[in-house]
């Protein structure tokens, strides 16, 4: 049985939820599709200071949970714990699948879907998973309370995790494989003052080692190809990210990376398909930019709408 709506949104982060907000009060039907709650990975953020309109650091769940409530208040029909399996264009209009009987049609699709954390692909990553490995400081920090952790990674989430565990933990050693660090400024600067992080730079983890749980990192110094190990009781990995799109098959263009390829007004190769926030390819992946995608795709999705109504 399909359920029938003009715009369907796959994913429940920023993006998503203010393509719902821009579309319900379009008078657009509509329904958004998350495959765990809404909020995204921004709720992971213990502390937003560059989203305008909140004077103070906000954390990430609460941003996360006002824009959730006001899509709800201006009534944006939210599922949770629904995840897009597959979606095909068939007739004139697109047909999400979530699970072998249930299927929604629409005149267009917003894919909203975000990113997953990159893996390093080193021994010791996999097995190790939930025994020390973890890709969620926030999540998972409070297990390590006192203890020495790694953080790997030289972009924003390595150095806004590594400041959120240097609050719990013993200490932080951040390790980067080049002597510059990719994060922007303000981060930098803040855990350079933080006491309890420690810069390991031009290190690259070679394994993680351990029996029941985490024991060490090996590492290589990467001018010198020096072999070292460093104890830890943790290794928090933040290599990057990987856009989620497997769901949308050939409807869409990748970049090398897998990012979905979108024109200006981030319509996808498949007209009424658009893609908004961190699954497109683009130059910056902040809030304030996957908010800035989901108003500029809903009104286009609006104008598509229109036209096929
Ligand atoms: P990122 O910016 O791509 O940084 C990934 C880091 O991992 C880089 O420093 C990279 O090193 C390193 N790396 C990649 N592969 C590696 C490997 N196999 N072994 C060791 N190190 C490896 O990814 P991100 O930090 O996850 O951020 C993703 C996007 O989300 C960015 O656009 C970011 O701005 C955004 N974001 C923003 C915030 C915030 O504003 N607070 C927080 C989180 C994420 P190289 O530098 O040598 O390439």
């Amino acid at each position: 049985m399909g359920n029938s709506y003009e715009a369907v949104i796959i994913g429940g982060g920023p993006a998503g939820l203010t393509a719902g907000i821009y579309l319900v009060r379009a008078g657009i039907s509509t329904v958004l599709l998350e495959k765990r709650l809404v909020g995204g990975a921004a709720i992971n953020t213990e502390h937003v200071e560059n989203y305008p309109g909140f004077p103070e650091p906000i954390s990430g769940s609460e941003l996360m949970g006002r824009m959730a409530e006001q899509a709800r208040r201006l009534g944006l029909e939210i599922k949770e714990f629904l995840e897009a399996d597959g979606v095909v264009y068939e007739g004139g209009l697109f047909e999400t699948r979530v699970d072998k009987e249930k299927s929604y049609r629409s005149i267009g699709i917003i894919a909203a879907t975000g990113t997953v954390p990159a893996k390093m692909g080193i021994p010791g990553e996999d097995t190790l998973l939930g025994r020390g490995v973890s890709y969620c400081a926030t999540c998972d920090g409070m297990f390590f309370r006192g203890l020495d952790v790694a953080v790997v990674g030289g972009g924003d989430a390595a150095l806004s995790e590594a400041l959120t565990l240097a609050n719990m933990v013993g200490k932080v050693y951040l390790i980067h494989r080049r002597d510059r660090l990719r994060a922007q400024q303000a981060l930098q600067e803040r855990a350079a003052k933080n006491g309890r992080i420690e810069f390991l730079l031009n290190k690259a983890p070679l394994s993680i080692n351990g029996g029941e749980q985490v024991e060490s990192v090996t590492l290589r110094d990467t001018l010198t190809n020096e072999g070292s190990y460093l104890k830890v009781s943790g290794v928090f990995c933040y290599v990057g990210s990987q856009p989620q799109t497997d769901f949308l098959g050939p409807l869409v263009d990748r970049d090398a990376a897998g990012f979905i390829v979108t024109g200006e007004n981030l319509e996808t190769r498949s007209p009424g398909l658009f893609a908004a926030g961190d699954v497109r390819k683009k130059s910056l992946r902040q809030i304030a930019t996957a908010v800035g995608d989901g108003a500029l795709a809903a009104v286009n999705l609006e104008k598509h709408v229109l036209e096929k109504r």
